[in-house]
């Protein structure tokens, strides 16, 4: 390959700043640990805690659930919008 001149380096400011470990906790599947807690579109409460005050559904990878879990929570979470138990949109602030 022929080296190409005048190219090869791009003056950048800073290098990439080299990630730290992030949050290392150890996350387990809340309805893994505690098989008490069901996951029902009845239970509005529980369902809260996995959605973000706007309404969202708060992903996997951030909450911990697992992915069997996480289907029927996010199936729930629907069931209970339909129902008006959970907003499809929360409260986005002032717009
Ligand atoms: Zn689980």
């Amino acid at each position: 390959m022929a080296p190409s001149r005048g190219l090869k380096k791009k003056g950048r400011g800073k290098p990439f700043a080299k990630r730290r470990k992030v949050f290392h906790r150890r996350k387990v599947c809340r309805f893994c640990a505690d098989t008490s807690i069901e996951i029902n579109y009845k239970a509005p409460k529980t369902l809260k805690y996995f959605i973000t005050e706007r309404g969202k559904i708060i992903p996997r990878r951030i909450s911990g659930t697992c992915a069997k879990h996480q289907r029927k929570l996010s199936l729930e979470i629907k069931r209970a919008r339909m129902i008006a138990l959970l907003p499809f949109v929360g409260n986005a602030g002032h717009f």
